[in-house]
Parts: structure tokens; C-alpha cells; sequence
């Protein structure tokens, strides 16, 4: 049986990540999601540059809808994303490889369901809120070449574009947060909503407002500075090399039972070809 491609959502894809690469199109209900398919680490792959091919697109103009379900009708089962972020806690440095386990929704205008337009709605446990599976494959690889992995973290989603004040970054530590970044809302949501594997890697390139002199994003000591020339860029696409190329196919989590019990009406004729539940 052919393995499933493996979803990875990211803001760029280098040459020597991304094999045999290839432009496509997918239409969605939503409108129609670029992607591109290709192979990494000999595994097919579906990968989604979220901000645009030119990173036009900021994290609250982005087509979230339309990104999952084009990684859905794909036959992708399990989704990597891939974001630099910054650090709220003191202990996790520019540098430091977080796999998160846990998020605060600091959003304001994004969609908050891959159902707000259909005549139903769900409940989704979000008891475990990234895959435990595909976190811990990608805790292993990532281990294999960092000796700064942090395996667990709460991942503040902001709504952005603007980085965030040192009030907010103070709020965000009392509240528990370890990083702080813009694209993660809603796509872990829609890929949970999809019954669809999600797991995050985030590497750290700044300290959050006020926890520094300031959050500067091009020159000396900058997030790009740190993200690129320190070596970090070239570590995080190893890292995603080894843990697609590993990844297990026997999906042993819950994730494709997501929305078993949680349906309330009747689920839209888009999600009735796919789902198991219906
Ligand atoms: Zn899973």
C-alpha cells in the first residue's frame, strides 16, 4: 500500500530539502491552496509555504482553511510545522529548539473552526494539544543534532503582525507561555478539526519585548542574524530530513478518531468523502 505524503508547513523550502519539486494547485472549498509536492528524505511530501512563495502573506491574512483541506485531499495524515519563534521564558534561548506540548490562543480575528461555514460545529479534545506521536518522533530526531532541544514548551500564538509589548510578553509569563509567535492558530486546530496528525518545531531567534534591548529583525545580533548565519536554518533542515524520512506509518494516537462523538449536525458533504466517522 502507498505510504501517505507527509504535510509540512513551513515559510520556505530550500533546494536541499525539498526534492524533486513540483508547483501545484489544489481546489479547495475554500478556494484553491499552492503547494508543493516533492520528496524529502526520500518520503513524498506535500509542503505548504504559508507565508506565500514571496512572503506576502502575514499569519492573519493566511487561507488556513484552504491549507489544511489541500494537505487533506492529498492523502496527508500527518502535518510538520515549522516556525522561528521567539522566547517569553528567561531559561529558553535564541538558539534553543522548542517542540511544544501545549498553546495559549492570544488571537483576535482568525477562524476558529474548519466548520464555522457548514451547518454543524464540533467539540475537539485538546487534552493532548499536539500530537504525542509525532512530537516524540520529532523530539528524537532533533536530538540527533542539538544538544538544545526543549521537549516540552506552551506556545503563545499572537495575533501579529507587529511583535508583541513587554506588558503582553510579562502577561504571557505569568500565564505560563515559553514561546511567542504568529502561525500556529488555527492550524492546529483545522488539522485536529481534519483528524490529521500536527506537531510543531520551532526554532528560538529573539527574546520577547523587553526581556532585551530590543527585537530587531535584520543586522548584528538580529533574529536573521541568528537564524541563518548561527547555523540554525541549516540544523532545523536536517532535523525535518531525519524525522520525515523516519516517520512512523502506523499512526499509533488518536488523532484519526478526533472527531468521533463530537459532531453536533450534519457534517458537510466535503468532510462526509473523508472522514471516518461518518
Ligand atoms: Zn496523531
Amino acid at each position: 500500500m502507498r505510504e501517505a505524503p507527509v504535510g509540512l508547513i513551513t515559510s520556505a523550502a530550500s533546494e536541499e530539502l525539498l526534492k524533486d519539486r513540483r508547483a501545484e494547485t489544489v481546489s479547495t472549498p475554500w478556494g484553491n491552496a499552492p503547494v508543493l509536492t516533492g520528496t524529502i528524505g526520500g518520503r513524498e511530501v506535500v509542503v505548504i509555504l504559508r507565508y506565500g512563495e514571496k512572503l506576502t502573506l502575514p499569519s492573519h491574512k493566511i487561507n488556513y482553511h484552504a491549507n489544511i483541506w489541500a494537505l487533506r485531499e492529498l492523502g496527508v495524515e500527518s502535518i510538520v510545522s515549522q516556525n522561528a519563534i521567539g522566547s517569553v521564558n528567561p531559561a529558553i534561548r535564541p538558539g534553543d529548539i522548542v517542540i511544544s506540548d501545549d498553546f495559549l490562543d492570544k488571537t483576535k480575528s482568525r477562524a476558529q473552526s474548519l466548520f464555522d461555514e457548514s451547518e454543524c460545529w464540533v467539540r475537539v479534545d485538546f487534552t493532548d494539544p499536539f500530537c504525542p506521536r509525532l512530537r516524540t518522533e520529532l523530539i528524537a530526531a532533533a536530538n540527533k543534532f542539538s544538544n538544545r532541544v526543549i521537549e516540552r514548551g506552551t506556545f503563545v500564538c499572537t495575533e501579529g503582525p507587529r511583535f508583541e509589548t513587554p506588558a503582553e510578553i510579562r502577561a504571557y509569563q505569568r500565564e505560563g507561555g515559553d514561546i511567542v509567535g504568529t502561525p500556529l492558530i488555527p492550524e492546529v486546530i483545522f488539522a485536529r478539526e481534519a483528524e490529521m496528525c500536527f506537531a510543531s518545531i520551532a526554532p528560538v531567534i529573539n527574546f520577547g519585548a523587553g526581556m532585551a534591548p530590543a527585537v530587531v529583525h535584520f543586522g548584528p545580533g538580529s533574529m536573521n542574524e541568528i537564524y541563518y548565519k548561527q547555523g540554525l536554518h541549516d540544523l532545523i533542515e536536517k532535523t525535518l530530513i531525519e524525522a520525515i524520512s523516519a516517520l512512523s506509518t502506523e499512526r499509533s494516537c488518536n488523532c484519526r478518531n478526533a472527531l468521533v462523538g463530537g459532531f453536533h449536525g450534519e457534517p458537510p458533504a466535503w468532510m462526509k468523502a473523508k472522514s471516518c466517522m461518518v
